[in-house]
């Protein structure tokens, strides 16, 4: 094995169209000069799952980063904070390092020294964090195609999603991403909107509009980032926008068809595939 095929992850993400033009962001212009492919360039890190990494760690990784061409991040970040209002969220998180003490926001600022941009990564209504709010509130769980309450599911964080359709389930969403986005890291770059690929509801508010539902909030969230920052990234997922069929690990559903936001920047399957490799 001579090597001459093989690829460290600095040599991919410097040669290859990693995420990025998935991503709409390849509207750098071309010149003579050498210079990376893609104007943003990064990875997509499992913050709420690296549980023992404190602020050290995660400074070696973006100066990592950083020595990789990378210039961007998402930091997911459900339920690896200590929110105020909805402790219920950390409950299963208290041996996290950014639980026990807070460091995401000195993260940031050493992001931003390296020249790096961070999106803090959630999912609307499931996953990490947002899953455990049924454990209060056993009424707002999503329900299965049988008409029953889900079953409990969950990668690390095991929880059920939540009834987009229910007041009190948007209620949460919004004041939990606006005290993650607005109070707890004020100085990240964005937004990364991960929609579920596991479950949508299928009660009789949701059903086929399940996604209507997931886009009001999605929508508001964006508007309120979009007055607080100066031209903030906020990465959507096509389910709001391209009507199409959709096929989840435990379902399927049909996308929603709404106005697409120029001011959004879509990511697709194929980016987090491309993401995943690195
Ligand atoms: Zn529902």
């Amino acid at each position: 094995m001579t090597g001459k095929h093989l690829m460290n992850r600095r040599q991919f993400i410097a040669t290859t169209t990693v995420a990025a033009s998935a991503l709409g962001w390849s509207d750098q212009s071309w010149s003579a000069e050498p210079q990376p492919p893609l104007k943003n360039r990064g990875y997509y890190l499992c913050f709420m799952r690296m549980p023992t990494f404190g602020l050290a760690v995660w400074r070696q990784i973006l100066d990592a980063v950083a020595e990789d061409g990378g210039n961007t991040i998402i930091l997911w970040m459900g339920g690896a904070f200590r929110s105020k209002k909805y402790p219920i969220t950390w409950q299963w998180a208290k041996d996290h390092e950014n639980v026990k003490r807070d460091f995401a926001g000195e993260l940031i600022a050493h992001a931003h020294q390296r020249g790096i941009n961070v999106l803090l990564g959630f999912t609307p209504f499931g996953y990490d964090g947002v899953n455990q709010l049924p454990l209060e509130k056993p009424e707002l769980k999503a329900i299965a195609a049988d008409g029953k309450p889900v079953n409990a599911f969950g990668i690390g964080c095991w929880g059920w999603n939540l009834c987009p359709a229910k007041a009190e389930s948007q209620e949460f969403m919004r004041e939990y991403a606006r005290e993650m986005a607005f109070e707890f890291y004020p100085e990240a770059d964005g937004l990364f909107i991960e929609s579920s690929d596991y479950a949508i509801c299928h009660c009789p508010d949701c059903g086929p509009k399940f996604f209507d539902h997931e886009f009001g909030f999605v929508k508001d969230i964006s508007e309120e980032i979009w007055k607080r920052k100066s031209d903030p990234t906020v990465v959507v997922y096509p389910h709001y926008f391209s009507g199409a069929k959709l096929r989840f690990a435990f379902a399927e559903a049909t996308a929603a068809k709404k106005p697409f936001d120029p001011r959004w920047t879509l990511f697709s399957h194929r980016t987090a595939l491309l993401w995943s490799q690195i």
